[in-house]
């Protein structure tokens, strides 16, 4: 097997499940509609045996309904079927959960931060504990391979153990006085309540990377998962109860985000509004949130620039472009959005590159050997549909896939396309799909221009074997995460969060402790009288 090969085994290894009975290979002849696999209604069993698949909102340590009984439906993408309702809530359920989240705030935030860190590490360990049910549950709503969702599971629990451990350092400061009868201290206290809305594509990760760092400074939270994938937030949220964070302390609404968001942004009682997803909604929040000068934090699209040099190492450009590329069918926001290759290594860039990806097997999350699912739905498919109409018309060449694939649903054939320019779709936005355009270029200069081209700024890759070149270029991408050499960079330990208008704020990691903080300055005078 050549290095190559190995790569692109490994790789798909990488996303595969380890023990599936069925499979979805490519044929024209399957409807475009499936039927719920025997695996995914085994799954829905299970996690109603186990408590965790629940259908209900969660305010003041309570499971309940809209109050106007509404619901929505939550599907599997790779076939279609319903799943379960959820209820459809909005302001009213919002404004219930606020006033939960605010009187919780009173007792959370005065308990030590060991006793806090002790509730967050007992969910840490029950998130563990369920480790299979909640990947299962991820594959089932958002449709990625079992393998990714397992993997998403040890990444978002990583947050929360990562919290517990964080809670117990979170230090003030004593400054020099600057008088003699004067002592300066600054203390370190929590924001309040935090409005957190998070997307589809980690609907677990997106959610314990703010609610970690939130509950261990001693913030109380309202979560508003996407309506797409609100399963896997409501079956952490009752761990959470299970672990014995008290009632109030998180809570969860879902339903219409456009009320549920106001809501959070006309509260006086909300102080923060933590939040992933688009970049256009992003905007939108950061106006709302002026009203009442609350705090935000934002997460958003990125256009990653993935350069590969001439002095790179092939079978290390190419494996860690497919990762970087083709993660959940290329639906997250550091997925390389645009392959920039040095002309030197172009053509045997594109043909080693294109015979990886060709290799990237199609299906349902849960079968043996897949590497990739389903889009999250209709308007995703079209979205990548007419990016890549848009580069044929001007100029751009199919070098593999570039249409739905056979399997119909939302499934669409990992794509590569030669010949892509800066002024194409494909160049400007967020693809959000798996098509690998690559673009040309000639010189380290032009390489730097063409990446920093953009509004986005959230993650780039470079591929090359200088390490002076590494350092050189690392200094110049007007980026907040660089990945060298390697297509797959996000750990909790570490910080994450883009410039331009891919952001605001890090999350993870120790700097992602501040954005649920405050900082207090105490000045204590006339020390000298008894
Ligand atoms: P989205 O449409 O912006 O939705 C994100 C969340 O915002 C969802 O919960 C959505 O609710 C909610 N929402 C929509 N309109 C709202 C409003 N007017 N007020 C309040 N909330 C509102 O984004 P998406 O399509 O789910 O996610 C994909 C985007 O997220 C991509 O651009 C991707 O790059 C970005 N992303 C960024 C990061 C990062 O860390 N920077 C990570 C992951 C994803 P409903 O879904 O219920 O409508």
């Amino acid at each position: 097997m050549s290095t190559l090969m190995r790569a692109t085994h490994t790789f798909t290894k990488l996303l595969s499940p380890s023990s599936r009975s069925f499979s979805l290979r490519p044929s024209a002849s399957l409807p475009t509609r499936h039927q719920m696999s025997t695996e995914a209604e085994n799954v829905i069993a299970r996690l109603k045996n186990s408590g965790l698949l629940r259908s209900q909102g969660l305010i003041a340590g309570k499971w309940v309904d809209a109050h106007d009984r509404k619901t929505i439906k939550v599907c599997n993408p790779a076939t279609g079927e319903v799943i379960v309702d959820v209820p459809c809530m909005g302001q009213k359920e919002t404004n219930d959960a606020i006033s939960s989240a605010y009187e919780a705030f009173y007792s959370w935030s005065k308990l030590t931060a060991t006793e806090r860190s002790k509730f967050l590490r007992k969910w840490y360990d029950l998130l563990i504990a369920h480790k299979e049910d909640l990947g299962q549950l991820i594959t089932l709503e958002q449709g990625k391979p079992l393998k990714e969702s397992l993997g998403e599971v040890s990444y978002g629990a990583g947050f929360i153990e990562f919290s517990a451990e964080e809670a117990k350092r979170i230090y003030g400061d004593i400054i020099p006085a600057t008088l003699p009868d004067r002592r300066l201290f600054v203390l370190k206290q929590p924001v309040g309540v935090v409005g957190a809305i998070t997307p589809w594509n980690f609907p677990l990760a997106m959610i314990t990377r703010k609610v970690g760092p939130a509950l261990a400074c001693g913030c109380t939270v309202v979560i508003k998962p996407s309506e797409l994938t609100p399963l896997t937030a409501l079956a952490a949220a009752e761990l959470s109860l299970q672990a014995g964070i008290p009632p109030g302390v998180v809570n969860v609404v879902m339903g219409n985000a456009a009320d549920i968001g106001d809501a959070l942004l006309a509260s006086t009682q909300v102080r923060k509004i933590t939040f992933t997803g688009s970049t256009a909604v992003g905007k939108k929040l950061m106006a709302g949130a002026s009203g009442t000068v609350k705090r935000v934090s934002l997460e958003l699209g990125g256009n990653a620039p993935c350069i590969v040099f001439d002095d790179a190492d092939l079978d290390v450009a190419v494996k860690g472009a497919i990762a970087a590329k083709f993660r959940n069918s290329g639906q997250t926001c550091v997925c390389a959005n645009r392959v920039l290759v040095q002309e030197g290594i172009y053509e045997k860039f594109a043909n080693a590159f294109s015979k990886a990806v060709q290799n990237l097997q199609v299906g349902d999350g849960f079968t043996e050997g897949v590497a990739q699912g389903p889009l999250i739905n209709e308007a995703a498919v079209q979205k990548v549909e007419s990016f890549v109409k848009d580069a044929i018309s001007k100029g751009a060449k199919v070098l593999l896939g570039g249409k739905r694939h056979s399997l119909g649903m939302t499934f669409y054939e990992p794509t590569v396309i030669g010949g892509v320019k800066s002024e194409m779709l494909l160049s400007r936005e967020e693809v959000f799909g798996p098509v690998a355009p690559l673009l040309p270029f000639k010189t380290e200069e032009e390489a730097i221009r063409l990446a920093n081209d953009t509004n986005a700024g959230l993650a780039a890759y470079v591929f090359t074997n200088s390490i002076q070149r590494s350092w050189r270029v690392s200094e110049a991408l007007e980026y907040g995460l660089v990945g060298i050499n390697e297509g797959i960079i996000s750990t909790e330990v570490a910080p994450f969060g883009g410039v331009k208008q891919s952001g605001l704020g890090r999350e993870g990691s120790k700097y992602g402790m501040d954005e649920y903080l405050e900082i207090k300055y105490v000045c204590l005078g006339n020390m000298n009288s008894n």
